[in-house]
């Protein structure tokens, strides 16, 4: 058994401002704990369910991506961390794992208030939806696990974060460890009971799998990215990249359509790069 996780912060039980999720911050050091403890938790799941020494791979997705300790993530686990990765949030997928987990993820900023809700970069990006629906991070991400053939197993976060996976990960296992309340407000359960939650969906998610229950992200190819950006100046500077156009009628949407996934998420991420010239 070999499992990619790829952790983010903002979903963890608890956590509600990014104070909390910020290095050099007093409360940084116990969130990064909690955070920690969670990503532990789902390997366990891993562990228990698939027996003898499974595969782990953490890639480490927040802010500056290097929020784990690498000497104390449960199941021998590698580590990828650090910045500028090309696939960003998806960094280490490859054809060989057997399952994706998506940790403390949360909320785009479209439909119910979520916890710190944004899409990779809240400065530029307002929405983003796929093949017309609203999609969060995870929806994204998903992309890079259907072009490498990897199902999506498990998203843990608040309740808003698991709805969104939904449409295209209708198999996915979803660990709710919290209610948004707005967009800097959640109840959060007991970090136990997170931790509890989370182990014991990991392990269902991997049994489920292992019983045929879980299939490849369900987007239809070829897939299209519909970005609206902040400002109408951000969306013509996304419209410089290849296989990105602009939208009719709103100036500041923009399409990107792919037949390859991967490709696809790429654009998106040189995108999300790109614009950060302007945006911050
Ligand atoms: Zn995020």
């Amino acid at each position: 058994m070999k499992i990619f996780l790829s952790s983010d912060m903002a979903g963890t039980a608890g956590v509600v401002d990014w104070e909390q999720c910020r290095p050099g911050q007093t409360d940084y050091e116990l969130y990064r704990g909690l955070l920690r403890d969670e990503v532990n938790a789902a390997i366990d799941g891993v562990v228990t369910a698939a027996g003898g020494e499974p595969e782990i791979l953490v890639n480490d997705s927040h802010g500056r991506m290097a929020n784990l300790r690498p000497e104390r993530l449960h199941g021998d686990a590698s580590y990828l961390s650090g910045r500028h990765k090309p696939f960003y949030m998806m960094q280490g997928l490859d054809d060989s794992f057997d399952g994706v987990f998506f940790v403390s993820y949360h909320g785009s900023m479209s439909g119910t208030p979520a916890t710190l809700s944004h899409t990779y970069n809240p400065l530029a990006i307002a929405e983003v939806r796929l093949n017309g629906a609203v999609t969060g991070e995870s929806g994204i991400n998903a992309l890079v696990a259907l072009g490498h053939g990897v199902p999506v197993l498990l998203i843990t976060g608040d309740q808003t974060t698991a709805a969104e996976l939904r449409p295209f990960c209708p198999d996915a296992r979803a660990a709710v460890v919290k209610k948004s309340i707005s967009r800097f407000a959640a109840e959060s359960l007991h970090p136990h009971r997170a931790c509890a939650l989370i182990e014991r969906t990991a392990r269902e998610a991997v049994e489920a799998l292992a019983a045929g229950a879980i299939g490849l992200p369900a987007i239809a190819l070829p897939a299209t990215l519909s970005v609206r950006m902040r400002n109408p100046d951000i969306a013509e500077m996304a419209c410089w990249l290849e296989r990105v156009e602009p939208d009719a009628e709103d100036a500041t949407v923009v399409h990107l359509r792919d037949s390859d996934p991967i490709r696809l998420y790429r654009t998106f991420i040189t995108l999300v790069l790109l614009t950060r010239g302007i945006a911050e």
